[in-house]
């Protein structure tokens, strides 16, 4: 039932940088994005189209991407770019873009302090991209950010996340990543998510988004392995501390999750010393250590 290999979606330079304060200077946000690459990392989420006075951090997603298309061997039908609405979307079209992520959340309380919408309306607009990219030949990735809590309502959300699952899958969304955007999962809660998800789910397109806020991540992925889940988000260096949880620590570290494939013979194809070569410059950048303990280990040795 354990996958013999997985896909590790890096999401380091979006959802890894959206949430540091320190601006990264464009130049070694494309550096980082190469050098991921070069590490054998293949799915990359590149950057965002959103409005510059929203995410600063992620102002010059145009030129990132503009550059990091032109990277020898980069597939941009593999890599993501998020879009947060219709105006994100022709952006991103215009910038090149093949592949969007899009997203929501079980929570209408997230939901509208997030985006400023409930579930429905951020399924409407949602669906109303996704039907430009089915004509524009443009795949689509689905986030579900809360699914195993929310900062606002807590464990339970409002939510029915079986609706908005088939909702994604009947708008041609090819793989759905369940965010545990506070990291408060435990391995109960993701066998009690997955034994529901995958009665109306094929197991191939659901990815897990973990935090290690509680140190938990490795283990919820160990739970979703034995599912036969065989794609995961992680960030290199374990970038992006969620503003929303407690505590610093923010989405899984690739090391981490690297080290531990690797130590299961789970094929995964990254270089575990590249990304700690790759995420160290960001975060010596940033001024920042990585809270993976992975990454401190092979730095360090
Ligand atoms: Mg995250």
């Amino acid at each position: 039932m354990i996958p013999r290999k997985v896909r590790i979606i890096e999401v380091g330079p979006r959802d890894g940088l959206q949430n540091e304060k320190k601006l990264v200077p464009t130049l070694s946000k494309i550096e980082f994005i190469k050098d991921l690459h070069a590490a054998g990392l293949s799915e990359i989420e590149l950057t965002s189209f959103v409005r510059a006075d929203r995410i600063p951090q992620l102002n010059d997603s145009a030129e990132v991407f503009s550059a990091v298309s032109k990277i020898d061997g980069l597939d941009l039908n593999k890599c993501p770019v998020l879009v947060p609405n219709m105006r994100g979307f022709e952006n991103a079209i215009s910038a090149g873009v093949k592949r969007v992520a899009l997203f929501t959340a079980t929570s209408e309380k997230f939901n509208k302090n997030n985006i400023n919408c409930t579930i429905d309306e951020s399924l409407k607009k949602l669906s109303a991209v996704a039907k430009e990219c089915s004509k524009q030949n443009i795949s689509i990735r689905g986030y579900i950010s809360t699914v195993f809590g929310c900062p606002y309502e807590g464990k339970k959300t409002s939510g029915d996340l079986e609706r908005i699952i088939k909702t994604l899958l009947d708008l041609g969304v090819d793989e759905i990543s369940l965010g545990d955007t506070i990291g408060v999962a435990t391995p109960r809660d993701i066998e009690k998510i997955l034994d529901n998800v995958l009665q109306y789910t094929p197991t191939k397109k659901i990815a897990m988004h973990f935090h290690d806020t509680y140190s938990r991540a490795l283990a919820n992925v160990y739970a979703s392995l034995k599912y036969g889940i065989a794609a995961y988000d992680t960030s290199a260096g374990g970038m992006g501390g969620c503003p929303y949880a407690k505590g610093a620590s923010g989405n899984l570290a690739t090391e981490d999750l690297i080290s531990l494939l690797t130590e299961l013979d789970i094929e995964h194809g990254v270089n575990l010393d590249l990304i700690v070569k790759a995420s160290a410059k960001v975060l010596d950048g940033l001024g920042s250590n990585s809270l993976s303990k992975v990454h401190q280990v092979v730095a360090n040795g």
